[in-house]
């Protein structure tokens, strides 16, 4: 009861800590000319423009944010089992805290927050839940955002406000039975009819939300095999021939209703085409950027989580007569654990930094989403080390914290692939300085 009064309190206050940072948006923004510069300046001290350096110590509004949802999850996500998290009930609290507007602007119902801080909620959402996390990362950074950075002007005024409530859950549907980090290799198709509207047909897999979501972004062909052959439409839930598959029985990422949605000459009106036709490539590139940064944050969350259960059991199991805390090969896992989680944040910090200063940010996303969810990997596989046999039971949080974690390496491009970003990177930027 002490808690959940706690949490009320503390809900109110982020209640009006967004008024606050709301107000204090205004006043900053005046001091500066250009678009990218009236972007999300509330972290950043009036003396530097956003993005030249990273502050590398919470501010008092990052830290209210980071305790408030960090307190959100423990009192309502905590309790939940793990293959209901994402109910109807859980979601209007998610709501009422404003996680499905995070970065969309207030007009249309949003909390207008930067990047750092929608990573730090994404952060603390799944060092709880790494299946409310994943649903908030990709409703916010793959389904709203796209929205926002490349809808007409009407899109946003149809999609958003339901988007940023949360009464309708948002999807990014790229990902085939025959494509995945191919993305180019897509087969679904929309073809205009004589009205100009979309007929959409094809199938989608593993889509993160699938079973809840009512905004889908399809990625389907409308023109040849090349990546400008590649278009997106927003497809609303309850449109005709609109059908979802059974949940997916997955290892990890119980909670997020992942499944397939089929698409049997579904009619998209003209008006759900977002961007411009054969666009649909580079608004994935773009959408996948910013999810990465989520992702990252994603992998954070539950590397720490698994981290405070490794240091909490480890100082109480004993063995051979002391802590197995006091013992050196468990504390050099522990730091280790601990240096690597610290330099992930501080690289998906980055990312988000440079996204919010308007700057480019795909390989330093690529970099965070790599190195945070390796890292995830890797405390959990520590973490469940730590615990001995009580770690692969049933029962103990670390076993789902490992299966977890696994996911993340694969999904919004496999840790191969970001690899492959990342160098590819590196190589354009050696070539631009021979020039
Ligand atoms: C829980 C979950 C949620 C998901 N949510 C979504 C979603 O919301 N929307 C969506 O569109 N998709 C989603 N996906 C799909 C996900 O993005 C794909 O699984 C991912 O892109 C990898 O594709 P694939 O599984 O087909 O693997 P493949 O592409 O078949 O790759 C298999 C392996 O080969 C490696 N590989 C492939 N190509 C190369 C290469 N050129 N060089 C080196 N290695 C390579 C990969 O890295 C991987 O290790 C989800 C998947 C899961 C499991």
């Amino acid at each position: 009861m002490e808690g959940g009064g706690l949490f009320a309190a503390r809900q109110k206050n982020l209640l009006e800590f967004l008024s606050l940072l709301r107000d204090l948006r205004v006043l900053e923004v005046s001091g500066f000319a250009d678009a990218a510069d009236r972007v999300h300046l509330n972290l950043m001290s009036k003396a530097k423009r956003p993005g030249e350096s990273l502050d590398l110590i919470y501010t008092a509004k990052q830290r209210k944010i980071k305790e408030t949802v960090r307190d959100f999850a423990e009192a309502e996500i905590s309790h939940e089992s793990e293959d209901e998290v994402l109910s109807k009930g859980l979601l209007q609290k998610m709501s009422r805290l404003n996680l499905f507007g995070l970065q969309l602007p207030e007009e249309y119902g949003g909390a207008a927050l930067d990047t750092v801080c929608a990573a730090i909620c994404v952060e603390e959402l799944s060092r709880v839940s790494a299946s409310a996390g994943l649903c908030v990362s990709v409703h916010n950074s793959v389904s709203a955002y796209p929205i926002l950075a490349y809808g007409t002007e009407d899109q946003k005024r149809k999609f958003l406000p339901d988007l940023a409530s949360g009464k309708s859950i948002g999807a990014f549907c790229l990902t085939e039975p025959n494509a995945g980090s191919d993305p180019s290799s897509i087969e679904s198709r929309a073809v205009r009819d004589v009205n100009g509207d979309f007929v959409v047909n094809g199938q989608k897999a593993y889509v993160t939300n699938g079973g809840i979501a009512g905004t889908c972004l399809i990625f389907a062909k409308t023109g040849d095999d090349s990546r400008s052959g590649m278009s997106v439409v927003i497809a609303e839930w309850g449109a005709k021939g609109f059908t979802r598959g059974a949940l997916e029985d997955m290892c990890g990422m119980r909670g997020n209703p992942v499944c397939s949605l089929f698409f049997s000459d579904v009619v998209i009106p003209a008006g759900n085409l977002l961007g411009k036709e054969g666009g649909g490539f580079r608004v994935a590139m773009t959408a996948l950027d910013a999810g990465r940064i989520g992702i990252g944050a994603q992998g954070v969350g539950i590397a720490q989580a698994a981290l405070d259960a490794a240091l909490k059991y480890s100082n109480e199991r004993v063995q051979f007569g002391k802590p197995l805390s006091a013992q050196q090969t468990v504390q050099n896992y522990l730091a280790e654990m601990a240096v690597n989680i610290e330099a992930a944040r501080m690289l998906v910090f980055r990312a988000a930094s440079l996204k919010d200063a308007g700057k480019p940010f795909t390989k330093e996303a690529a970099m965070a989403k790599y190195f945070a969810t390796k890292t995830a990997m890797e405390s959990t596989t520590t973490a469940v080390q730590i615990h001995g046999a009580y770690g692969y039971s049933r029962g103990f949080l670390v076993e789902r914290y490992f299966r977890d974690a696994k996911v993340t390496e694969i999904y919004e491009g496999a840790n191969e692939i970001q690899r492959l970003v990342i160098a590819r990177s590196l190589l354009e930027e050696l070539g631009r300085t021979r020039l």
